[in-house]
């Protein structure tokens, strides 16, 4: 048996995390999990159906203490971090969205957990600490992100060395047909409207930006120590090839699967072994694929990933919480879905105080400042 702890278990990545684990009882067993403010209708069904020891909640609430006396229950920030420190060996799913992802997750860490991590902002914002703190206290940390965990099974008992390119592919998102005049006018209805995938808000509205590959780009980056001349991001509409690894000697290594977060999930909490996931199998005898460049004119913020990513330091952070502000307020219908790339791009120009390899605590204080500077805007 496993124990795992799910952060942000209200989510998608949450609730297909517990999706997946109803169906392996007998592998784990869920120890804690934090509730969000979505789906409170769920928090009740979610709790009697796992039977945590330790829930956080995003707010204290009596009500909860009186209906489950069995459960030690905690709350906000610092609840998740007695959350991931409690004292049972395990592993942690990080399924919170945003930079608010970090700071759980570098405590997790320290607290001698494995990581599968969906909260991509965590390596985006602070790779290379995470990369130490890693080797330092011994833990696991396995992708959960589709084309991350591809790239990680494509390369299993590879030498790295022999690696040309790592290429990680894209749906194209909600608005992948239409020209730069057509989004001009698109609403969050249409944005959040995804052809391929079921997913929290932000992320869905990243993936028709593209900057959702952008981040992506960086990940791999810090995941895989690989040159960003050698990560390369296409589109493939189909959404079946999640990651692709070409080697010095001509061979390519391509992981498929049907577009089903369960997939990565499952494999994320049984690597290395393999479980069965009850997703159907791909039929090759009617499978269409197709591969198209993905343009850096019509994605100005794939662009703006990689120059900040290059130049690494906090502009990573500031790439993000520019964005994670800036599609806070494009949902919220207080700017445009253009004016999204217009905010990032102007604010990374800005930015002039980077230092190189950051602290944790000037990471967080930068993605502070640079949300409070972009929500002043409006
Ligand atoms: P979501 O919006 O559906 O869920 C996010 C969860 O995080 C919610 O439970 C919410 O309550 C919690 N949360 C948000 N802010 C929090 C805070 N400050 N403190 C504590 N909890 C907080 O998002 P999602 O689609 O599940 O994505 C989660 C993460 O996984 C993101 O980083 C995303 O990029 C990544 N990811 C998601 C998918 C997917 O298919 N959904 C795929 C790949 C990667
Ligand atoms: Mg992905």
């Amino acid at each position: 048996m496993k124990n795992v702890y799910i952060l942000g278990a209200t989510g998608s990545i949450g609730l297909q995390t517990i999706d997946v684990i109803l169906k392996h009882t007998d592998k784990f067993k869920v120890v804690g999990i934090s509730l969000g403010f979505s789906n409170k209708d769920k928090h009740y069904e979610i709790i009697d159906s796992l039977k945590p020891e330790i829930v956080c909640l995003r707010e204290k609430d009596l009500k909860y203490e009186k209906d489950f006396p069995r459960v030690k229950f905690v709350s906000g920030d610092e609840g998740l971090i007695s959350l991931v420190n409690y004292p049972k060996k395990g592993i942690v799913v990080n399924g919170i969205s945003g930079s608010a992802g970090l700071v759980p997750t570098v405590a997790a860490i320290k607290s001698k957990k494995d990581i599968a991590l969906a909260n991509k902002e965590t390596l985006v914002t602070a790779g290379h600490l995470i990369k130490k703190l890693i080797k330092e206290y011994e833990v696991k940390l396995i992708p959960i992100d589709s084309e991350h965990n591809a790239l990680m099974n494509a390369l299993i008992g590879e030498d790295i060395k022999n690696v040309k390119s790592l290429i990680i592919t894209a749906s194209g998102g909600a608005f992948r047909d239409y020209n730069k005049e057509e989004l001009k006018n698109v609403t969050v209805k249409d944005a959040l409207k995804h052809p391929n995938w079921q997913m929290g808000p932000k992320i869905t509205v990243d993936s028709a930006t593209m900057m959702n590959k952008g981040l992506e780009v960086i990940e791999a980056h810090y995941l895989f120590d690989m040159d960003y001349d050698k990560i390369k991001a296409v589109l493939h509409k189909e959404s079946i090839v999640h990651g692709i690894v070409t080697f010095n000697d001509g061979s390519v290594k391509a992981v498929l699967a049907k577009p089903d977060m369960r997939m990565p999930i499952l494999g994320a909490l049984s690597y290395p072994k393999r479980l069965e996931s009850g997703i159907e199998e791909i039929d090759f005898t009617n499978l269409n694929l197709s591969f198209y460049p993905l343009s850096f004119e019509k994605y100005p913020l794939l662009k703006a990933a990689y120059d900040a990513g290059k130049k690494g330091g906090l502009y990573p952070t500031v790439l993000n919480a520019a964005n994670e502000a800036a599609v806070n307020l494009f949902i919220k219908e207080k700017i445009s879905f253009l004016e999204i790339e217009e905010i990032v791009i102007k604010v990374l120009k800005e930015f002039k105080d980077n230092v190189s390899n950051p602290t944790l605590e000037e990471i967080i204080e930068t993605d502070k400042k640079i949300k409070e500077e972009v929500y002043s805007l409006c």
